[in-house]
């Protein structure tokens, strides 16, 4: 049952952190609630003061830098936003492949991407997603802005880097360039995915230029798959050993063992699943789907 708790609606963002920073460990930011009012319910956490962002206007923006170069995304863009946004569906279609992935109709209809992110539950596709593909995030509060890369805000299980008077208030992602390709490829036996695999190929003149790997959902952060990507640089895509990056890719994912599965079945799921997603990645290098 949820005990009573008291609605604040900032209208700016400096508002809203310097009623986080008044109310401290009493205040949580309430975005979609999916995963906030269901912790709430359970009593696994009590909040007196929910700081609902969504009367901050412009925070659900989805749109292209004026240089071209980068998708912006509030942190207020739900699920379904993006995975419809015709932005993100000319200039990040794994985005929006992705996110069409997410969860059920309930959750993608309301969840955000910031909620997702900054909840950082180890089953996210989008934190997998992003870290393959170097984003990085702008938090705000009312002293300060600074943007870090998602591979250092993430910290653990349930942890980000955020303090607690700031707000996630942009996701930036790095157009990716024409001779980039990407893959995803999860594996679900609940509604929230068990292990996740992101792979983007750089290819020119059929040679692996770059290689950006990243694995979750198996341990409580993502992690990228260094060891595989160094494998692969430089290797012709035609003869490329995904099948050795793959097995790289399980023997770095760390996995634990929960309710979800043991360490050694998650371990099986990342290196088929890596596997999956490069061969799939370097088919959309050489041509055979627009996606990606
Ligand atoms: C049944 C179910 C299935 C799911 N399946 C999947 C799945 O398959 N894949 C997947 O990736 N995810 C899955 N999720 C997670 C889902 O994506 C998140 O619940 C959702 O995106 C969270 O967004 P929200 O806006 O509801 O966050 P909220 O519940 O409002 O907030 C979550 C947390 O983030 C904080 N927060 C929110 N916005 C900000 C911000 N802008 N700045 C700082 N802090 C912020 C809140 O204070 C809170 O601590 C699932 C969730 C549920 C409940």
């Amino acid at each position: 049952m949820l005990r009573p708790f008291e609605i604040h609606e900032p209208g700016t963002v400096e508002e809203a952190s310097v009623l986080l920073a008044q109310f401290g460990f009493d205040a949580a930011i309430y975005a979609g609630g999916t995963e906030l009012l269901l912790i709430m319910k359970e009593g696994l956490a009590h909040f007196p003061h929910l700081v609902n962002i969504k009367t901050i206007p412009g925070l659900d923006e989805i749109a292209l830098s004026a240089e071209g170069d980068e998708l912006q995304i509030g942190p207020l863009a739900t699920h379904w936003d993006l995975e419809r946004s015709p932005t993100v569906r000319k200039h990040a279609p794994l985005l929006a492949e992705v996110e069409s992935q997410v969860a059920n109709t309930r959750v993608r209809a309301v969840g955000t991407i910031g909620g997702n992110l900054c909840f950082a539950e180890p089953h996210s596709d989008l934190a997998t997603l992003l870290l393959a593909w170097g984003a990085t995030l702008e938090l705000s509060s009312s002293e300060a802005q600074r943007v870090l890369p998602a591979a250092d805000f993430t910290l653990g299980l349930f942890e980000t880097a955020r303090q607690p008077n700031e707000i996630l208030t942009r996701i930036r992602l790095p157009l990716l360039s024409e001779n980039t390709a990407g893959a995803y490829r999860k594996f679900s036996t609940h509604e929230r995915p068990m292990a996740t695999v992101a792979a983007l190929l750089e290819v020119k003149d059929g040679i692996i230029e770059d290689v950006r790997l990243a694995v979750g959902s198996v341990g409580p952060l993502p992690i990228r798959a260094s060891e595989a990507e160094a494998l692969l640089r430089g290797q012709s895509i035609e003869g490329a050993t995904f099948a050795s990056a793959a097995e790289l890719a399980a023997a770095a994912s760390d996995p634990m063992d929960d309710l979800h599965g043991s360490a050694d079945y998650k371990r099986q799921l990342v290196r088929v699943l890596t596997a999956q997603a490069l061969m799939e990645a370097s088919g959309r290098a050489a041509g055979e789907t627009n996606e990606g």
